[in-house]
C-alpha cells in the first residue's frame, strides 16, 4: 500500500514538472496561448437585450478606497433591453470588459451626485461604450453640475477621440457617438420627486437624500413593468428611502462598515496621521452602516436588500463578519453584500428574483 502511494506521488511529481518543462517551450506556450485567447474570445456576451426583465449588473461595489476587490461605484441597470449605469466609479468600464457586458446599447449615466469616487470613470465608460459600437451621444442626468462633468469630460478628452477616428475610422468610430450629452435636473426639495425618464413600461425617478455638505445627492427609483429598484446613492441613514423606495423588489443601499472604519481611524490616529484620521471620521458622518440600511429596508419593504458602496475594503475575512454584525438581528434574510460580479434578473410579471455572479 506504502509503495503504491509512493509510486503515485512519484508519478504526479513527474507529471507537473513535464508540465512546467513543457511550459517553457516557445511552441507549447504558443499552442496555450491561442487556446486560451480563442476560449475568451470565442464564450458568449452577456445578453441585455430580454424585453421582459429588468437586470442589474454591478460594476463597481467599493467607494473611493483603493480595493483590488472592488471597482468604484457603477451599476448597470437593462430594463426591457434600454441600458443604463448608476453612476460611473473609478474602474467600472474595465470591470464590464471583464465581465464581457457589452456596451454599445448604454444610453445614459444616472449620477447620484457628484463626487469624485461616482465620477471618475466616465471617460472609459463614453469611450468603451464607443469602442463597442455605440451609436448615439452619451447622456449624463444628475444634479446640477453634470453639465460641467459633460464638457469637461468631452474637451478633456477630445485629442483621443479624434485620434481614434483618425486611425481606426468613422464607420467604427461613429463621429456623432462622441458627443456627451447632460440632462441636469434639480430636485426642488425633500418631498418631490423628479421624473427623469417615463417611457412605455419604464419610469425613473428621482428623489433627495442626505450626503452633507452636497446640496444634491439624488436616490433613484427604477420602474419596469411590475418590477421595482431603488438606488440609495451616497448618504446617510434617511427616510426618504423608506418613504420613496417602498415595496422595492431589491433596495441597492450604500454602506459603511461603521467598526471597520473606527479601527483605521484609531490607527491612523495612533500612527500621527491626524489628517486622513480628519477625513475619514467626518466621511463616517455622512455614510449609513449596514444595520441601519438593513432597518431602511425592512421599514421599505424592499424584497432584497444589496449592500454597496461597500467602504472600506475588507481584506481580512474577518472584517466582514465585523461588517456584517447585528445584521441578521434585525433582518434576518434578504441580505446581499454586493460585489463586482453580481447580476440581479427581475422578470416582468413575476416576484421571482435571481441572483448569482456572472
Ligand atoms: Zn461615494
Ligand atoms: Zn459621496
Amino acid at each position: 500500500m506504502k509503495r503504491v502511494l509512493l509510486y503515485g506521488v512519484g508519478v504526479i511529481i513527474v507529471l507537473v514538472a513535464l508540465v512546467a518543462i513543457g511550459l517553457r517551450v516557445p511552441a507549447i506556450q504558443d499552442v496555450v496561448l491561442e487556446r486560451g485567447v480563442n476560449a475568451v474570445v470565442s464564450s458568449d456576451q452577456i445578453d441585455l437585450s430580454d424585453p421582459d426583465s429588468l437586470t442589474l449588473i454591478f460594476c463597481g461595489t467599493g467607494g473611493p478606497f483603493p480595493d483590488p476587490e472592488r471597482a468604484g461605484p457603477c451599476t448597470l441597470v437593462a430594463a426591457g433591453g434600454r441600458v443604463f449605469l448608476v453612476d460611473s466609479g473609478t474602474g467600472g468600464a474595465q470591470r464590464l470588459q471583464q465581465l464581457r457586458v457589452p456596451m454599445e446599447r448604454l444610453e445614459a449615466v444616472l449620477y447620484t451626485h457628484l463626487h469624485s469616487d461616482h465620477i471618475a470613470g466616465l471617460g472609459d465608460v463614453a469611450l468603451n461604450s464607443w469602442a463597442g459600437g455605440r451609436k448615439e451621444p452619451l447622456t449624463l442626468y444628475g444634479p446640477p453640475g453634470v453639465e460641467g462633468l459633460a464638457n469637461g469630460t468631452f474637451d478633456a478628452f477630445g485629442i483621443d477621440s479624434k485620434s481614434r477616428i483618425d486611425h481606426h475610422g468613422e464607420e467604427v468610430f461613429e463621429p456623432q457617438a462622441q458627443v456627451i450629452k447632460s440632462a441636469a435636473f434639480l430636485v426642488p426639495s425633500r418631498d418631490d420627486t423628479v421624473t427623469v425618464i417615463e417611457e412605455g413600461d419604464l419610469k425613473i425617478t428621482a428623489f433627495k437624500v442626505d450626503h452633507v455638505p452636497l446640496e444634491n445627492a439624488y436616490g433613484y427609483r427604477i420602474e419596469f413593468k411590475d418590477r421595482t429598484v431603488v438606488f440609495s446613492g451616497d448618504t446617510v441613514r434617511d427616510q426618504n428611502m423608506v418613504r420613496f423606495g417602498a415595496d422595492a423588489d431589491v433596495m441597492v443601499h450604500e454602506v459603511m462598515g461603521m467598526a471597520n472604519i473606527h479601527a483605521i481611524i484609531g490607527a491612523l490616529r495612533g500612527n500621527g496621521q491626524s489628517t486622513t484620521a480628519k477625513i475619514l471620521t467626518d466621511a463616517s458622518e455622512v455614510h449609513t452602516s449596514p444595520v441601519d440600511a438593513a432597518e431602511i429596508a425592512n421599514e421599505a419593504n424592499a424584497s432584497l436588500l444589496i449592500y454597496n458602496h461597500i467602504v472600506p475594503p475588507m481584506p481580512l475575512g474577518v472584517m466582514e463578519d465585523i461588517f456584517m454584525r447585528g445584521v441578521s438581528d434585525v433582518r434576518s434574510e434578504g441580505v446581499v453584500i454586493g460585489f463586482d460580479g453580481l447580476r440581479v434578473r427581475l422578470p416582468a410579471g413575476s416576484d421571482e428574483i435571481a441572483y448569482g455572479r456572472l
